[in-house]
């Protein structure tokens, strides 16, 4: 890529998209287009084009590559959603992903793209597969039910990558990132992923707690929940943030107590002391604010920051090939491979390479992420620690964890030389912030 290469970022409002764009303004590229849907551009207006553009609209996507011709592509555009809306619009998320990614990647072949980047999801393993997750774990198990139907779009995804880069010498990489969180993520408390939902509960919570009206209302204009907004009155606001699981615990509404008490506020004094079940703690202290947690809180999970995220997919789109991601699986060796007689991104050399091997090869997509993970309970007290909130948690054991452990294996991606840089408290703090303003 040149500083004027012509590059599309598809879903450039998004928590990856947008921070993808910014990577590429701070790396001094210069002719970026980016595409939006449904939300409000707020980014980047001088320096980087929007276009508006529902993508699953075979049409319009086929009218876009005549006009705009990119050269190089990030598709970051997609359905995506938490636990609960994977599992409530299967519909949805199987048709919108498979169309939009079908009209990008099928249209990038047609108008010789010189490399589109396409973003699978790890929760697209095998729920049950061995941890650390390695790539080649891909379609060798059972699903998570509740992202199934997602999970189907993405891996067509990748095997359309694949074989296009099979059958037409295309070069089209799929990578497969952690859970990201960072700026512009989804705080919506429907639909949000796990880690933006409790930065903004606990926020609530804390709100709450020091009887902050002001913020509360604040919030709730700039995030309306179910339509409630700021202006709504107490009653009904107290009612919505209840329903989605930040709660005022009447003393004798408590059935448990807390197993995470804190050393820095002061001891529980009422009646919840004499409580004893610990199986869904409630923690700790004076604060009469609860916050209801998904789950049994044991999952674990791997949480990449943003611009860590695409500061990978810039440096992927840069220096990383087709070729170097499967230079292992062909019985030749990347010398061979290399210094084969035309580039073996054109349209035919590497399919011939291909074929004269007649080996398989699967598995070319790259996991992005820390390689480090952290149970739910503990990413819900750091935050609690980050954000200043005195109250506890419930964890609401009637809910679905989703897989219990998931944790990437990032050693191909640090073999191609990338490495995270951001830990997951400087992460939420700087998340936290961003929040607020
Ligand atoms: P977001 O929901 O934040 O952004 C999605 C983007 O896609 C938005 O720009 C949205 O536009 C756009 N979009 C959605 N539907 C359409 C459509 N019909 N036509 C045009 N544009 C559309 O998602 P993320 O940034 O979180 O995810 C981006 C990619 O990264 C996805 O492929 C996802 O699977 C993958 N990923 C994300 C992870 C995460 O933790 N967030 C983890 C692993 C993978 P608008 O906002 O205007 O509606």
């Amino acid at each position: 890529m040149t500083d004027h290469s012509k590059i599309v970022v598809f879903g450039g409002t998004g928590l990856v998209g947008s921070a993808i764009l910014r990577k590429l303004v701070e790396k001094g590229y210069k002719n970026i287009l980016a595409t939006y849907h449904r939300s409000p551009i707020t980014d980047h207006r001088s320096l980087i084009t929007f276009i508006q553009i529902d993508l699953t609209n075979q049409q319009s996507v086929a009218d876009f590559f005549k006009t705009h011709r990119p050269e190089y592509v990030f598709l970051a555009a997609a359905k995506v959603g938490g636990i609960w809306a994977n599992n409530v619009y299967r519909a949805d998320f199987i048709y919108q992903n498979l169309q939009i990614q079908n009209n990008v990647i099928h249209q990038s072949y047609l108008n010789e793209v010189k490399k589109l980047l396409f973003l699978g999801s790890t929760c697209i393993y095998p729920k049950n597969c061995p941890q650390p997750i390695k790539e080649e774990y891909l379609l060798t198990g059972e699903l998570e039910y509740t992202n199934e139907p997602y999970a189907i779009a993405k891996i067509a995804g990748i095997k359309m990558c694949e074989s296009f880069n099979l059958q037409y010498g295309t070069n089209f990489i799929s990578v497969m990132p952690t859970n990201l969180y960072g700026e512009n993520d989804n705080f919506d408390l429907e639909k949000s992923h796990v880690l933006p939902a409790l930065i903004r509960k606990i926020h609530l919570g804390k709100c709450l707690e020091e009887n902050n009206w002001n913020e509360i209302r604040r919030d709730l204009n700039k995030r309306p929940i179910e339509g409630v907004d700021g202006n709504a009155p107490k009653d009904e606001i107290l009612r919505i943030l209840d329903k989605y699981g930040i709660k005022i615990t009447e003393s004798d509404q408590l059935s448990v107590i807390s197993d995470h008490f804190s050393a820095h506020y002061s001891p529980i004094t009422d009646h919840r002391s004499q409580l004893t079940d610990h199986s869904s703690p409630i923690t700790d202290n004076s604060s009469p604010i609860t916050i209801e947690v998904w789950g049994t809180g044991k999952p674990k999970r791997e949480f990449l920051w943003s611009d860590d995220m695409a500061d990978a997919c810039v440096f992927i789109m840069e220096n990383v090939d087709f070729k170097d991601v499967i230079s292992d699986q062909l019985s030749v060796n990347s010398k061979q491979l290399t210094t084969h007689s035309s580039p073996l991104t054109d349209h035919s050399s590497l399919f011939t390479v291909y074929r004269s091997q007649i080996t398989e090869i699967r598995n070319t997509h790259i996991n992005i992420g820390t390689g480090k993970d952290i149970s739910i309970k503990d990413l819900a007290y750091l935050i609690k620690d980050i954000i200043g909130f005195r109250g506890g948690f419930y964890f609401n054991t009637s809910k679905p964890d989703g897989t219990m452990r998931k944790v990437t294996d990032v050693s191909k991606l640090h073999s191609l030389g990338w490495r995270h840089s951001i830990e997951l408290k400087e992460g939420i703090e700087r998340v936290y912030r961003w929040y607020l303003k």
